[in-house]
């Protein structure tokens, strides 16, 4: 895929071209994975989601001042009703040329059934969120799922063309013997690999330092056992790419904790209630969804959109403290989308 550091109208104070906007379509999810949500958990009343209406007007707002990338994400996206709906409608900027990729962030679950559609609508690649290949760990970890739905699904979508990324978070004590057969797995199937560290987000019911556990120690180990070769690929995000040479893989290393990636952050992420974050590890905030709401027109979500750019930060600042009982973002990253 071509590096997105495309020109736009939107550029920060930092000279950094925003081409890349996730949007989170839900707060919903059918799983509880026990880093990202509490067991019970109060979801927003409806009447705050935008509508997929909104949620469309919204996107091609950015795509219309140059945002290049799209990527959908949630909550999980595929539980929210008609869905589809707004992804195909999307799929109009792609065929224009203006938008180069839409794409979502999902946990499988629903996939097989939507899995044709999302590759009619244009969608070429997807990121699947799986932790682990084991049926009953991976039940523990997201305390509904099932892994034969999620990899019914991840079969769908490669039936149905489309590329996919797995993305497994890493967990000390959980997963951490699971990493060589998630490649050899992935390597087998042609998939893309990305180890994702945990991030201080949202309250959740459990203790997190417990099972953090830093990439730099799982890249150690892996290279024990696997020719990682490094390699330029990029996104402009926070991954790092190698080739596994043994078997021809892509494997990604997402180490939010560290500071490797703002100074190319080219990305900015909206709520399901059309709040726009400048920044994942920052509070400042704009409201997209009163613009929007106050009239028919684009004009006042534009020049809200430009507003708030020109207030992006320069990075963020988490820190796991073992003395810090609460989330250094209180948000849950169901919120504003991983
Ligand atoms: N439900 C979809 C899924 O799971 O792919 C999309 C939303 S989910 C919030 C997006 C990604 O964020 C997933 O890959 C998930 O593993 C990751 N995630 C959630 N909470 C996290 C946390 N506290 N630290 C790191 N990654 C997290
Ligand atoms: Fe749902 Fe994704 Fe969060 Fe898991 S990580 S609870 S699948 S939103």
């Amino acid at each position: 895929m071509a590096p997105v550091l495309n020109r736009t109208n939107l550029v920060d104070p930092f000279g950094r071209h925003v081409s890349y906007l996730r949007v989170s379509v839900t707060d919903r999810c059918d799983f509880r994975c026990v880093y990202c949500m509490a067991e019970e958990m109060t979801f927003l009343p409806k009447a705050e989601l935008l509508t997929l209406e909104e949620l469309d007007r919204l996107c091609s707002a950015f795509v219309a001042q140059g945002v290049r990338k799209l990527r959908l994400t949630g909550g999980e996206p595929l539980v929210r009703r008609n869905i589809m709906s707004l992804i195909t409608s999307l799929g109009r900027h792609l065929r224009s040329g203006a938008l180069e990729e839409l794409t979502l962030t999902t946990n499988g679950s629903q996939l097989a059934r939507h899995a044709e559609g999302l590759a009619a609508a244009g969608v070429r690649r997807i990121n699947v969120s799986l932790d682990s290949l084991d049926p009953e760990r991976f039940a523990r970890i997201t305390r509904r799922g099932q892994l034969d739905q999620v990899l019914q699904g991840i079969a769908a979508a490669r039936a149905a063309g489309l590329a996919i990324k797995i993305n497994a978070v890493a967990l000390a004590g959980v997963n951490d013997d699971e990493y060589d057969r998630m490649i050899r797995w992935c390597g087998e199937l042609g998939l893309d690999l990305t180890l994702i560290e945990t991030m201080p987000l949202g309250d959740i019911d459990g203790d997190r330092t417990e099972h953090y556990l830093p990439l730099s120690r799982v890249r150690r180990d892996l290279e024990r056992r696997w020719t990682l070769v490094d390699s330029d690929y990029r996104t402009g995000g926070p991954a790092r790419y190698v080739r596994v040479a043994e078997t021809g893989g892509r494997l990604g290393f997402i180490t939010p904790m560290t500071h490797n990636f703002c100074e190319s952050c080219n990305r900015v992420r909206v709520t399901c209630t059309g709040t726009l974050y400048m920044c994942l590890g920052q509070e400042d905030a704009a409201d997209l969804r009163g613009p929007l709401r106050a009239s028919a027109g684009d004009e006042l979500l534009h020049a809200a959109i430009r507003e708030a750019i020109a207030r992006k930060p320069k990075g963020h600042d988490f820190i796991i403290d073992r003395h810090q009982t609460r989330p250094a973002v209180a948000r849950h990253m169901s919120v504003t989308g991983g």
